[in-house]
């Protein structure tokens, strides 16, 4: 047995087999051939392998999706047909007498190179489809599947490290458990962990050997190890653990349509944090009030291209249908930092988490914006939906946003399509907007705090950085000083304040947010009865300034209780 400590993310118990994720990523040689017409005919044949499986894969989505949504995938069937690109590839081949995979990826590099200096938007798009396609051909020169998993049975995923388009690509159903050796606990991989309600642990050392896969391991998220092979008594105990996990699940059963209110009346609503469509199950399963977070830019992680306007308003209504009449508030792409995906070029930057990311990436790419409120407006008719702005900083953005929005419904009126009256909302996640809140607070319909980047913004730690981990620190007053100002200014302004940032299920925070008059909080859907239960034991009149006092200094003794 073999016991590997890392940090937790998420607690609950997994007892499975390993399977180590391999990367994407094929690393390219450049080898001398002998025979060049035979390494052509050899990418030739790859070209051929590709072009089938896009077949495939162009029927099913057609049967699926219909022949609009699919056609990007006859448009990369058509590249690989493409005379330049195939002679290019061909040429370098012939004249540097190298091997097919190395002549590849610089005909790619030349191509993708070549469309990314292009103005027009439309064919600077095509980079990301020449990336596409070489990559599939790529993984079938090399005789690998690609970097997913090779499983019928749900395993404990290993990993060096999981960026989150490709944790978002992986099957859940398949997944008991994230490891991995790198990655922070404030990361979006982390926080896709929580809201499927999986343990995982980050950091941990093991070594990601083939001679893992298949082993019998253990994760416990509540000490943060991962046993390999573990002998009978750490079995039983954690299967004990395990049992006593389901049992307290279980008994929180009998708070499912229970009212979330305090025992002196206040009342406050708990949402779900969902990142796709498929999360509805855990939302309904855990009874929560609404979504109070829909990360609207995991839709474009999963996709190969730029989803398109049907595409997301199918989406949006899908989830606005089933939650109607509760609310569902979708966030509009926070792309950048953490979360890219390979067909959307992003500019590479010193420091992305102060860069291009979120309402800036949008205002920057008009065009994408306008697709996605194009798809939110009309998706809007058929359930309550609001919108909410990421990462706004200030009043002229909003500003910029309105002249944006009011464009969008002209458009739809003049289209003909019908469109409902959204809320539209911004979230509170950098100091400058908790301190303009007062200004802010006029000209939004409501507030949504997002802890995890209030923090890292507030205390100047790189969220994503594992090193710091040890000083990220959301229980720090300023951040908590931070969130009582929001409220405050928000309510002055009459409108509702809630948390979606993971600070939203801090057990040990619940009592202040409610002494501070958080409206909503949401979470992932696993900890929503839990919450529950702690609300429904609590006398915000009799607790409620002691605890005010106590996290706002942040030496105050807490009450003994505590
Ligand atoms: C936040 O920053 O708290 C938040 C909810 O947004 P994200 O974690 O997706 O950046
Ligand atoms: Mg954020």
């Amino acid at each position: 047995m073999n016991i590997y400590k890392g940090k937790s993310v998420y607690k609950g118990i997994a007892i499975g087999k390993l399977q180590i994720y391999q990367k994407k990523d094929l690393p390219i040689k450049r080898v001398h051939v002998k025979d060049a017409e035979a390494e052509i005919r050899r990418f030739r044949q790859a070209l051929q392998t590709a072009i089938g499986q896009l077949q495939g894969l162009y029927e099913a989505s057609r049967d699926a999706i219909g022949t609009a949504g699919a056609a990007i995938i006859e448009t990369h069937k058509m590249m690989l047909q493409d005379d330049d690109f195939i002679e290019s590839a061909e040429h370098i081949i012939r004249t540097q007498q190298v091997n097919a995979e190395y002549a590849l990826a610089m005909t790619e590099d030349n191509f993708v190179n070549m469309f990314a200096a292009l103005e027009d938007d439309y064919m600077k798009g095509r980079a990301a489809d020449v990336r596409d396609i070489s990559e599939r051909v790529l993984v079938i020169l090399s005789g690998q599947e690609a970097g997913l998993l090779q499983t019928e049975e749900p395993v404990i995923v290993a990993a060096d490290d999981l960026a989150p388009s490709e944790t978002v690509q992986l099957d859940p159903s398949k997944v008991l458990s994230f490891v991995t050796v790198h990655g922070s606990a404030n990361s979006h991989t982390a926080i896709l962990a929580r809201t499927l309600g999986i343990p995982a642990l980050v950091g941990t050392a093991i070594t990601l050997d083939a001679s893992m896969n298949g082993k019998l391991a253990a994760v416990d998220g509540e000490t943060g190890q991962l046993y390999v092979e573990p002998d009978a008594e750490a079995l039983s105990l954690l299967r004990g653990k395990y049992e006593a996990l389901q049992t307290k699940k279980m008994l929180l059963q009998t708070l499912k349509g229970k009212e979330t209110v305090t025992l002196d009346g206040q009342k406050i609503r708990l949402y779900a944090n969902i990142g796709s469509y498929r999360d509805l199950a855990l939302v309904l399963e855990n009874d929560a009030e609404g979504i109070g977070l829909f990360r609207s830019e995991f839709l474009y992680l999963e996709s190969r291209t730029y989803p398109s306007e049907e595409e997301q308003f199918k989406i949006y209504r899908t989830v606005a249908e089933t939650m109607a009449p509760k609310r569902v508030i979708i966030r509009t792409l926070d792309l950048g930092a953490d979360k890219h995906a390979d067909y959307f070029p992003l500019p590479r930057e010193e420091n992305p988490a102060m860069g291009c990311r979120a309402i800036r990436l949008c205002l920057t790419r008009p065009d994408i914006f306008r697709t996605q409120l194009r798809a939110l407006f009309r998706a809007s008719s058929f359930g309550n939906i609001a919108i909410l702005y990421p990462m706004i900083t200030s009043l002229r953005e909003i500003t910029r946003i309105r002249q944006i929005v009011s464009r969008v419904k002209e458009g739809l009126t003049a289209d003909k399509i019908p469109f409902g009256n959204p809320e539209q909302g911004i979230m509170i996640e950098t100091p400058a907007a908790v301190l303009i809140s007062d200004q802010l607070a006029r000209e939004a319909d409501f507030f949504s705090i997002g802890t995890n980047d209030l923090t890292q913004y507030t205390l100047a730690i790189d969220r994503q950085n594992a090193q710091v981990d040890e000083f990220f620190d959301p229980h720090h007053p300023a951040v908590l000083r931070m969130i009582a100002i929001t409220a405050e200014n928000a309510h002055n302004a009459g409108i509702r304040c809630g948390i979606c940032g993971e600070l939203g299920a801090d057990p040990e925070l619940t009592k202040f947010f409610l002494s501070v008059g958080i409206d909503e909080l949401s979470m992932s859907p696993g900890s929503i009865l839990q919450t529950r239960k702690i609300i429904r034991e609590t006398n915000v009149s009799e607790e409620g300034s002691r605890l005010r006092k106590h996290f706002l200094t942040g030496c105050a003794q807490p009450a003994a209780e505590q």
